[in-house]
């Protein structure tokens, strides 16, 4: 099925970075024309007075937290985990599925297409992804059989998991592992001679906070980087979130290693972690670097725009440097570079004849985003941009909202379910 956005300013995230006055056709799942097309399509959306971007990647996330919103605000980390630990000891199958279909619907409504997600039950997760129509990156966590809730062993189940979830173009699996605190050597080894026999890829924790950091070293006499490259763990097949707490000579081995971060600083400022990633470094360094939301517990919401915004200002401010992570750096680091990180840029990630059509279609007509010019368009997006401003959203060419109304499933009664859901779990 065809369909034309019309008459929108695309920013494609193209190799120059263009932004395009014009449009975009789409058949079925691929973009196949951008510019000024003189065709017509079954489908059109009028986009004029919009961005047409590429949708959002959020490269860390745990998106059955949505049901856990709320529970633990204002507490550092090591107080947040025992109290999400014991509301995830009650969690059923059919929780997780309602929580990650709630978060699904928040992620369509701003624009973000693709996430990357690290939970276990992630059949559960993958169920949501494939009702909703979004793309989804899925991990199933591992960590030592001691620290787990999961039922039986959370290896197996990954492997499992990985095994089962095949040519799906909107399910990718993968492997995850909790972190160092609570993932041993032997944990993290068979973790990627899962993923490597498998040809899968890893997703962990790595060096959040301070106190994760010391407690490591003083257990092995190395920091946790230094660790997992000793070991043997870090490559290219690793998405590290966090990597908040690192020195200048861990940036270099995770440049050498190929490994990619997420970058979550609205979670770390949530959580006082006190360290500001060295974004600027790693990105000088070579290492690819995403922006990632983290768990609605430690954000609380999925909104790319608010954690575009927050990224620049947190560099900015710390740095006492205006120039530091601008708006361009920032939107790359929400789109193509995320791409990147999951080694699927040349599938998503940018607007691209060829590529896969997931898009988000963002109103530039709100009060809060007037007056604005084609040449400011980004700055735009990242400084005044909302989640809110988005009218239409679309992954694999199949459009998941559009003005204003989610498509694939019934927004009132997902987001009913989750509300009696959270009552069970918190009344019980
Ligand atoms: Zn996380």
């Amino acid at each position: 099925m065809s369909l034309l956005l019309r008459g929108g300013l695309v920013v494609t995230q193209d190799e120059k970075r263009r932004v395009v006055s014009g449009d975009v056709l789409l058949d079925d799942e691929r973009i196949v024309a951008v510019g000024d097309i003189d065709r017509s399509a079954e489908n059109v959306i009028d986009c004029s007075g919009c961005a047409v971007l590429p949708g959002f990647i959020n490269l860390h996330q745990h998106v059955a937290n949505t049901l856990l919103r709320g529970v633990a605000d204002d507490v550092p980390l090591e107080e947040m985990l025992p109290k999400a630990s014991a509301i995830d000891a009650k969690l059923t199958r059919r929780d997780v599925q309602i929580g990650a279909l709630l978060g699904c619907v928040e992620m369509i409504r701003s624009g973000t297409t693709s996430f990357h997600d690290l939970f276990y039950w992630e059949d559960e997760v993958a169920r949501a992804v494939r009702e909703s129509g979004m793309r989804g990156f899925l991990s199933w966590v591992t960590l030592d059989e001691a620290f787990t809730t999961q039922h039986g062993s959370p290896l197996k189940n990954a492997d499992a998991f990985v095994a089962k979830q095949k040519d799906d173009p909107l399910v990718t699996p993968s492997v995850g592992v909790q972190g160092v605190y609570v993932a041993s050597e032997e944990t993290y080894a068979k973790a990627k001679e899962i993923a490597d026999r498998r040809d899968v890829r890893l997703h962990t924790h790595l060096s959040e906070t301070r106190g994760e950091v010391e407690a490591h070293r003083k257990k092995t006499g190395l920091r946790p980087v230094e660790w997992l490259e000793k070991i043997g763990f870090l490559g290219e097949r690793v998405t590290a979130a966090h990597c908040t707490w690192i020195t200048m000579n861990e940036v270099r081995a995770l440049a050498r290693c190929g490994v990619s971060v997420a970058h979550c600083p609205v979670s770390n400022m949530k959580l006082a972690s006190g360290g500001v990633a060295p974004v600027p470094e790693m990105l000088e360094a070579g290492v690819i670097v995403g922006l990632g939301t983290d768990s609605p517990i430690s954000n609380n919401g999925m909104d790319v725009f608010a954690d575009m915004k927050i990224a620049a200002l947190l560099h900015k401010s710390t740095r006492w440097d205006a120039r530091i992570m601008p708006a361009q750096t920032v939107l790359d680091l929400a789109t193509i570079h995320a791409a990147r990180a999951l080694h699927v840029e040349r599938e998503i990630g940018s607007i691209e004849v060829g590529k896969r059509a997931d898009l988000a279609v963002v109103s530039l007509k709100g009060a809060h985003t007037t007056p604005f010019y084609p040449e400011s368009v980004i700055r735009h997006l990242v400084y005044s941009g909302r989640g809110s401003d988005v009218q239409a959203t679309i992954v694999d060419g199949k459009v998941l909202m559009a003005g204003g109304v989610v498509r694939t499933v019934d927004e009132s009664d997902v987001i009913a379910r989750a509300q009696e859901t959270a009552r069970e779990l918190f009344e019980a």
